[in-house]
């Protein structure tokens, strides 16, 4: 039984091999992965799930590999906390946090999609992987391409945080940073990919790449028991990860695996770079590219890939999508810590201080179920924060240096 049939373009609908490629031939759609849903509803089930290792690969029946993975083994599967404090604070009665902070290996959400890509870009006979990232994607790939043994290149805007460029270049791949922003890093990666034979995970292998997103949401489900919360507040750069959490609850639904899908999606973009909720607010699916200009780094995508997409999940779902000033974005930041304990990046901040907008403006019913999406660690962007935290109290190493300037 074949749970994979091909790549089918999302726009007309024409059908394409298993292979290397991202775009319709015909009309220049985006691919995407065509499962056969009941062949996959007769192999999987909550059994069968829960009774795998805990990572993202106990959904292995609806992600785009063929064979068994032998790489990403350790990702996926991170807490999903119930987050009482907060709540609390925000006068809300149900809210969790979905924690990708503390992902494996390279705590963000990044580790998903790159689990999968690998897998497939082995699967696809590549021995090179590459990708253009705002941060996080470069510090995956670059992980998990050394544990894979695989030649790594990783395009870079060359102003990012020190965090995400030291934790890409330890792992010793090719780092190159360019000198222009996020939009025309993928630019050129696109001509780069087109001239040579590598695995770029967010361009010609795509379509696959993009799948591993869908775990975050099939795990919510599961750590839910099985349930769907009524909102999920995700954040957003191509808006890949908002269209694929929708794509996965969906596909929960028509597998067997829940009865209903009815989760409202909310995204969360930076004031300085917010073309999809810009769309959204204005209610036209024609996503305006903007130059981005903002602390949330790992979220400064000026033209979105799947702008047009997410904007579209929004709409169908009943969501809706605020941005977060700077100020806005550390102070959210902040909350989260002295809340929940977890020390976000600066995509955190922005998906908190949305959240507590839509509750405050009555978007998000004060009574109904939430779920935010945490995506990164803020040990990554130590930048945004570092002079907004306070400092140590500094003292001798005696009873009455401590007793003086502590004054416990
Ligand atoms: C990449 C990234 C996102 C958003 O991803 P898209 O799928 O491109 O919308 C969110 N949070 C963090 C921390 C990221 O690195
Ligand atoms: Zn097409």
């Amino acid at each position: 039984m074949e749970r994979i049939k091909g790549l089918k373009c999302r726009e007309c609908g024409r059908i394409y091999p298993k292979e290397a490629i991202h775009v319709c031939e015909f009309c220049f759609g985006p691919l995407e992965v065509d499962y056969d849903y009941a062949a996959i509803q007769q192999l999987i089930s909550q059994e069968v799930i829960t009774s795998r290792p805990t990572n993202l690969w106990r959904y292995w029946e609806l992600l785009p590999i063929d064979g068994q993975p032998v790489n990403g083994t350790s990702s996926g599967f991170t807490p999903l906390i119930r987050a009482d404090n907060l709540a609390r604070l925000l006068g809300v009665e149900e809210l969790y946090i979905k924690d990708d902070s503390v992902n494996h290996p390279t705590l963000s959400f990044k580790d998903r999609v790159v689990a999968v890509a690998l897998n497939k870009a082995k699967e696809l006979g590549f021995d090179t992987i590459a990708c253009a990232s705002t941060g996080n994607l470069a510090n995956a790939v670059s992980a998990q391409a050394a544990k894979a043994g695989m030649k790594c290149f990783v395009f870079i805007p060359a102003d990012l945080e020190s965090g995400k460029v030291i934790a890409s270049l330890i792992y010793n791949p090719t780092v190159v940073g360019i000198k222009e922003n996020y939009d025309q890093v993928n630019r050129l990666c696109s001509e780069i990919a087109g001239k040579y034979p590598w695995a770029f995970v967010n361009i010609n292998i795509r379509p696959y790449y993009a799948e591993g997103s869908k775990t975050i949401a099939f795990e919510i489900v599961e750590q839910l028991g099985w349930k769907t919360p009524q909102h999920i507040v995700v954040p957003a750069a191509s808006g890949s990860l908002a269209t694929k959490i929708y794509k996965g609850l969906k596909e929960f639904q028509k597998v067997g695996l829940i009865d209903n899908a009815e989760t409202k999606i909310s995204v969360a973009q930076a004031q300085g770079c917010c073309p999809i909720v810009t769309a959204i607010k204005a209610a036209t699916d024609a996503i305006r590219p903007v130059v981005p200009n903002t602390i949330a780094k790992s979220l400064a995508i000026g033209n979105p890939a799947d702008g047009y997409y997410a904007y579209h999940v929004v709409k169908d779902s009943s969501g809706y999508g605020e941005t977060a000033t700077d100020e806005e974005i550390v102070e959210a930041i902040k909350l989260l810590a002295k809340t929940e304990g977890i020390f976000t990046e600066t995509a955190g901040g922005v998906t908190l201080a949305v959240a507590k907008k839509l509750i405050e403006q009555g978007r998000i019913p004060r009574n109904e179920s939430i779920v935010i999406c945490i995506t990164g660690n803020g040990l990554k962007t130590q930048e945004a924060v570092a002079d907004k935290i306070g400092k140590p109290t500094i003292i001798e190493p005696n009873l009455a240096s401590f007793e003086k300037e502590v004054k416990p």
